[in-house]
């Protein structure tokens, strides 16, 4: 089967674009095919590094994926696992990803299957670049994870979501690896990824959003960036456009697995809708630019030097270092 590398649009796509072009042209462009044995070496390098995760993105991984078998089995049982169980099943998963990144079997092993990702999958940034990984915090990256679906099983929702009919649950298929939300917007694909979507007892349209970060007492990064307005824009799209929900209906729900466990409602509203047209249409300007001829169809970057880096501190930070800044590498693109 071939695969075509085709354009698209989420909000995490143009942070990257925004943090660091040579970083976008990296994960997006060079890794293309270096999954195949004939791709050159900086290819298949590129691809490596691109899968390379760090401490909190495995810990938001597997905090979704445990929630994700949470709400499958509430469904299949129609009650709430008891606590010390998904604990548990978490140390476990924990302990054999741990084990699969430190005998570094993700250089040998596929990260799917068919059609199924092989869960216990993981390559740690610091494994693959031999830096120190501290026995306190993998401690810790532990204490968090279990903490975080223990949250969930204590918050107020996930008694609420209980009591509703699992006929209208849609919960994320982690398994497949895939996005289950992918729609047309005037020509590009748009990333909406919803965590899970309930339909409440009063008939309204709910999407929940698994936060599993820690947030800082005054933090409104998202305000300030405008990133939840276009967040709340991109569900809201979903559910009236794509869906043909009614707009009054959606609601919004944040529910930070690291915090508290209180959920945090918003309302999303047509004027929500228009901040993310109005944003995404200048997102696929900026991201096309860097196209050849604009031509999001083909989808051909144009030659890398485009693309300029942005070297700060945290380049050391990068999955892709080696191949970019590393001097005492090899393979890197200049
Ligand atoms: S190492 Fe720095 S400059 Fe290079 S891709 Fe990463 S962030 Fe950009």
């Amino acid at each position: 089967m071939s695969f075509t590398n085709r354009f698209g649009w989420s909000i995490s796509r143009e942070s990257l674009f925004e943090d660091c072009r040579r970083k976008y042209y990296f994960h997006y462009y060079l890794s293309w095919e270096g999954w195949k044995k004939t791709a050159s070496p900086l290819r298949q390098e590129a691809f490596k590094l691109k899968r390379l995760v760090s401490l909190p993105l495995w810990r938001g991984q597997l905090v979704h994926y445990v929630t994700a078998k949470v709400l499958e089995s509430m469904r299949r049982k129609g009650k709430i696992p008891p606590a010390k169980d998904v604990a548990s099943y978490t140390a476990e998963r924990f302990q054999q990803q741990l084990d699969f990144s430190r005998r570094k079997l993700y250089l040998s092993q596929p990260k799917k299957r068919g059609d199924r990702l092989n869960i216990d999958w993981l390559a740690l940034f610091e494994h693959e670049y031999g830096r120190e990984l501290s026995k306190i915090s993998i401690e810790r990256t532990l204490d968090e994870s279990v903490q975080g679906v223990e949250c969930l099983l204590r918050s107020p929702i996930i008694d609420i979501i209980s009591k509703t009919d699992p006929a209208h649950w849609i919960i994320e298929n982690i398994d497949l690896a895939e996005f289950a939300q992918v729609f047309d917007f005037e020509g590009a694909r748009v990333f909406a990824k919803t965590d899970f979507i309930y339909t409440g007892n009063d008939g309204s349209f709910n999407i929940i959003d698994w936060k599993t970060f820690r947030r800082k007492e005054g933090d409104t990064e998202d305000e300030k960036t405008g990133k939840a307005g276009t967040q709340l824009g991109v569900y809201g799209y979903y559910a009236a456009n794509v869906l043909g929900k009614p707009i009054e209906k959606v609601r919004l729900y944040e529910v930070n697995l690291l915090g508290p466990g209180n959920h945090i409602e918003q309302i999303i509203n047509r004027e929500n809708i228009d901040t993310f047209c109005a944003h995404i249409r200048g997102g696929i300007s900026r991201l096309s630019s860097l196209l050849v001829d604009r031509d999001i169809d083909k989808n051909l970057p144009l030659p890398h030097r485009h693309f300029p880096k942005n070297v700060s501190d945290s380049c050391r930070f990068c999955n892709f270092f080696r191949i970019c800044l590393d001097e005492k590498s090899s393979l890197r693109l200049e």
